[in-house]
Order: structure tokens, then C-alpha cells, then sequence
């Protein structure tokens, strides 16, 4: 991993107007992801981790523009990826691809396995009939699959042997940042561990750099260089795993590291039970997004949006426990 970045994302926001009444009127807006901004590194995996519905799978799509971001920046070696029309877009993506969770649903039932890692080679006019057939057969190779799966139909597979598909799918075009959308929440823990190392191999091999998005906090733990924690929308908290396993600082991501469970039965963990649901992206709270749950809330978390600010070495958190700003507003 280099300290060169591969991605900045710089005042990143999608929101969803809310349309109501005879006229359609918006009167209010769904706050996707709400201003949130980060650095990837060449060769780097960052993972996005946090409750379903915290804004990190939209994150990752509108890193691609398979979701068009309603404000902010994406640069891609420094080039910023929202102003580029459709048709440079698409040449772009040939750099930046992504990983579905749920592979059977990614990959096109109708096609053979064949088929459906040549099809991004055609699309982007690569090589002849007979340099994708090598192509394609190397691609099967490094994900470990055979030259007979190659004539046979997603269904014909099992959910590990579908992500292999989905992957090989992804690096066919060579990429340089693969967007991995909950790549193994749909698959059973031993095979987990199988598509995980693949993927650091193949991260080896090629050079990839990762965003590995997930619900999951010990899944990321094994892959992952650095971890963004998300909660409504905002990064709540940015650090480097080990400093987020041993010293978390947001509560939020406290919480979330006690459910996670104790392999070695003498160690007994606390576990932080929050009260209260996730309130809406259409009505978040004004101050601290997690105000409303958090066991140390203070008048000013509900009236002032904390800033993600180090906290410690390559640490940001957002929280006003740490920067102290509300003291200040408050005085
Ligand atoms: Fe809790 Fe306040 Fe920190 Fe938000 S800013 S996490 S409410 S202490």
C-alpha cells in the first residue's frame, strides 16, 4: 500500500427529494449520504462499515455514478469523475468496477459464464474473438474456476463459485479500484474466508485498491487497511483497523464493536445495548446524526453537527466529546 491517493471524495451528498401533494411538490429531502468526505490510497482496501440503511452502498454507487451524487467531488487520480460527460464516464468505468452482494442477481441468467465475462470485453471493444476467449480463460483461472464452468449457467453454481463469477466479472476490463458492495453478507462463514482470500490475492497480483463495504465489523477486520464508520448518511469516525479495534472513540462505533463477537471464551466484553431505532434520513437529527440514541448526548450534540476532527494520529472522529467545540458554542 502507497500513501498516494487513488481516490479523494470531497463534500460527497445524495439526496432524494421527497414529492408530495396535487402539484408534486418537493417538500423535503431523503439525506442518502450527507457531506461526507475521504481519501483512498493506491493499493489500499477501505472499508465502509455500518447498520443497513447508513447511506454506504449509495456512497459506493455514486462513487461510480451508477447513482448520480447530488452534490460534491470524486477525483480519480485527481481527476474529478462527476464532471465527465456519459460517454467519458463510461470509459471510465473501465478503471473503477464493482462487486454486487448478491451475485446470482448481478449475473445475467440467460448467459453462460462465458458469455458473461466476455460481454464487458466486446462492450469496451477489447481484442479479437480469440484474444477475449484467452482473456476470459485466464480470468477463470486466477478466480479458480474451470474451463468447463465456462459453458455452464449461473444457476448451475453455488453462492461462493457465483462471487468468483462476480469478481472475474469485475477485473476484466483490469481496473484499478473495485467497489465491493457486502461481497460475502450472502454467503456461508467458511466460504466467506475463501472469497476473502481470493481477493487479497488478487489484490496482490493486480494492484487493485478496494472499498469493501459492510455491515459486518469482524468481516472487515480481516481485510481491510483503514475503516470509515457510517450512521445516517456521515462518517462518524475514520482510523486505521487496528486503532479502530482497540481504541474506538465514537460511541457509535463503540456500540457496534461490543455486539461483535468474543472468539476466545475468556475474554467477556460488555455489550453496549442502544436504545432507540435509526431515526429517518428524511428527518435526521440537526446536531449529531446519532444524538438521539447515544448514551453521552449533551445539550449541544442536538443542536450542533459535529465535525469529523483528528483525534489522534490518522484518527477523525465526529463527536463533541473529543473537539470540544459545543463547550465553546455553549460558554
Ligand atoms: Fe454522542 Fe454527542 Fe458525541 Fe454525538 S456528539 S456521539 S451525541 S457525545
Amino acid at each position: 500500500m502507497t500513501t498516494e491517493h487513488l481516490l479523494e471524495v470531497k463534500g460527497l451528498k445524495k439526496y432524494y427529494p421527497i414529492n408530495k401533494g396535487f402539484f408534486n411538490k418537493t417538500q423535503g429531502y431523503v439525506r442518502a449520504v450527507d457531506d461526507i468526505s475521504f481519501t483512498v490510497g493506491k493499493g489500499e482496501t477501505f472499508g465502509l462499515v455500518g447498520e443497513s440503511g447508513c447511506g454506504k452502498s449509495t456512497t459506493g454507487r455514486s462513487l461510480l455514478r451508477l447513482i448520480e451524487p447530488t452534490e460534491g467531488q470524486v477525483l480519480f487520480e485527481g481527476q474529478d469523475i462527476t464532471k465527465l460527460s456519459q460517454e467519458e464516464m463510461r470509459r471510465k468505468r473501465r478503471e473503477m468496477q464493482i462487486v454486487f452482494q448478491d451475485p446470482f442477481s448481478s449475473l445475467d441468467p440467460r448467459n453462460t459464464v462465458f458469455r458473461i465475462l466476455e460481454e464487458p470485453l466486446a462492450v469496451h471493444g477489447v481484442g479479437d474473438a480469440k484474444e477475449r476467449r484467452a482473456t476470459v480463460e485466464r480470468l477463470a483461472d486466477v478466480v479458480g474456476l474451470s474451463r468447463a464452468h465456462l459453458q455452464r449457467y449461473p444457476h448451475q453454481f453455488s453462492g461462493g463459485q457465483r462471487q468468483r463469477i462476480g469478481i472475474a466479472r469485475a477485473l476484466s476490463l483490469q481496473p484499478k479500484l473495485i467497489v465491493a458492495d457486502e461481497p460475502v453478507s450472502a454467503l456461508d462463514v467458511s466460504i466467506q474466508s475463501q472469497v476473502i482470500n481470493l481477493m487479497q490475492d488478487l489484490q496482490r497480483e493486480f494492484g487493485l485498491t478496494y472499498i469493501f463495504i459492510a455491515h459486518d465489523l469482524s468481516v472487515v477486520k480481516h481485510i481491510c487497511d483503514r475503516v470509515a464508520v457510517m450512521y445516517l448518511g456521515r462518517i462518524v469516525e475514520v482510523t486505521n483497523k487496528h486503532s479502530l479495534y482497540t481504541t474506538p472513540q465514537h460511541p457509535y462505533t463503540q456500540a457496534l464493536l461490543s455486539a461483535v463477537p468474543e472468539p476466545d471464551p475468556d475474554i467477556r466484553k460488555e455489550r453496549i445495548i442502544l436504545q432507540g431505532e435509526v431515526p429517518s434520513p428524511a428527518n435526521a437529527p440537526v446536531g449529531c446524526a446519532f444524538s438521539t440514541r447515544c448514551p453521552h448526548v449533551m445539550d449541544v450534540c442536538r443542536n450542533v453537527r459535529p465535525p469529523l476532527a483528528e483525534t489522534g494520529p490518522g484518527h477523525l472522529t465526529a463527536c463533541h466529546l473529543y473537539t470540544g467545540a459545543g463547550k465553546e458554542l455553549f460558554a
